[in-house]
């Protein structure tokens, strides 16, 4: 499953983000392909496409899909220099899709701020300078190595050297590398060193429980939405702790503690679903009367691939799929009707799946 890395200054409302995510998380059993780790939370997508196929098709269960929050704690000033466990923490970075940077939007006197006063963008600035530190390490390493294999007038290694220079001088002018321009053939080429600083961010912004309803009018919130802006980047205003009680409720209970608050739903769902527009993802769905599944693939995926998100022998024996839009299925009502319409379609292994399209493959063992 894809995964997010949850990181951010000490007490900025990480780990009470963490744990509501947790709290909320999602019955494992479903999800063995998940990973088992206390670091690691599994939420359900949110998606009210399949409650309505689940009211269509009526199957004995219904599975959304699943997204990983990983904790990534422990990154304060310095740790590029290996300052605390820095890097250790840094290359737990490496392995995630995403970056979720929690920054300090609430004035709390009680809560001290390791920098003393609360200011989110230099917050922001301060591990991203980490990031960046850690990254021109790597570069530098890699270039030093490279430039002395170009006396072997390798077409390939100039090429790695002139995009590492690139990268390099981005760097060292604080620009992270997912804000500079890079071909396909050029992120190919510094693909092994798997940067942090190329990896989609977004904002966390974590605001007071009092503010939740009213975020948008917090002066740090404005502020993060301003840095973000600049960068392509998007904002989610939270508040760690409402998020970590609207965890401990279920059903009505939670939605009357929403409506309480002034909220349409709660913060983490928006992160949830901010986080899966960041990786540009794309849901499928299977519509069975045993099972009405939601699955996650990338954008631009064939339908071989999709098929082998459920299952690599989908992929590897894949003949067809049979195919009906969502939209086109809600609108007719039952796939007999569909296909007296002539909207399920046949299609083969070139087909690129389109989201919410409602999917059942054919396939040889
Ligand atoms: P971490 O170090 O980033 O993991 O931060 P924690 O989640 O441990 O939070 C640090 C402290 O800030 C804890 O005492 C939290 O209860 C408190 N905190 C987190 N979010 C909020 C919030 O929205 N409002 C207030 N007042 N306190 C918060």
């Amino acid at each position: 499953a894809l995964k997010a890395g949850i990181v951010g200054l000490p007490n900025v409302g990480k780990s009470t983000l963490f744990n509501a995510i947790t709290q909320a998380g999602a019955e494992s059993a479903n999800y063995p392909f998940c990973t088992i780790d206390p670091n690691v939370g599994v939420v359900e997508v949110p998606d009210e496409r399949l409650v309505k196929l689940t009211e269509l098709v009526t199957p004995n269960r219904t599975v959304p899909t699943a997204f990983e929050f990983v904790d990534i704690a422990g990154i304060v000033r310095g740790a590029s220099k290996g300052e605390g466990l820095g890097n250790k923490f840094l290359a737990h970075i490496r392995e995630v899709d995403a970056i979720v940077h929690v920054v300090r939007c609430f004035e709390d006197e009680n809560i001290t701020h390791v920098d003393g006063k609360v200011d989110p963008i230099s917050d922001i600035q301060t591990i991203n300078l980490e990031l960046i530190l850690a990254d021109l390490e790597s570069v530098e390493k890699r270039l030093d190595r490279s430039k002395k294999n170009l006396k072997s007038g390798d077409k390939k290694i100039a090429f790695e050297v002139e995009v590492l220079e690139k990268v390099k001088e981005a760097l060292y002018n604080d620009t992270p590398v997912r804000g500079i321009e890079l071909t396909d053939d050029e992120k190919i080429a510094i693909r092994e060193l798997h940067l942090l600083t190329i990896k989609p961010v977004l904002y966390a912004a974590n605001v007071s429980e009092d503010e939740v309803a009213s975020a948008e009018d917090n002066k740090y919130v404005a502020k993060v939405r301003e840095f973000a802006a600049a960068e392509n980047a998007e904002v989610v205003p939270i508040s760690a702790k409402v998020e970590a009680e609207i965890a401990e409720l279920e059903g009505e209970d939670r939605d009357m503690f929403l409506e309480e608050l002034g909220l349409e739903e709660s913060g983490l769902n928006r992160l949830i679903k901010a986080a899966y527009r960041l990786l540009n993802l794309y849901t499928y769905f299977t519509a069975g009367v045993q099972e009405v599944r939601a699955w996650t693939i990338r954008k631009g995926m064939k339908a071989p691939q999709a098929a082998g998100v459920i299952h690599t022998d989908f992929e590897r024996g894949f003949i067809r799929a049979e195919v009906v839009s969502y939209d086109d299925l809600v609108a007719g009502g039952s796939m007999n009707v569909v296909k007296e319409q002539g909207k399920l379609r046949l299609e083969g292994k070139e087909y690129v799946v389109q989201d919410g399209d409602v999917m059942h493959f054919r396939f040889n063992v």
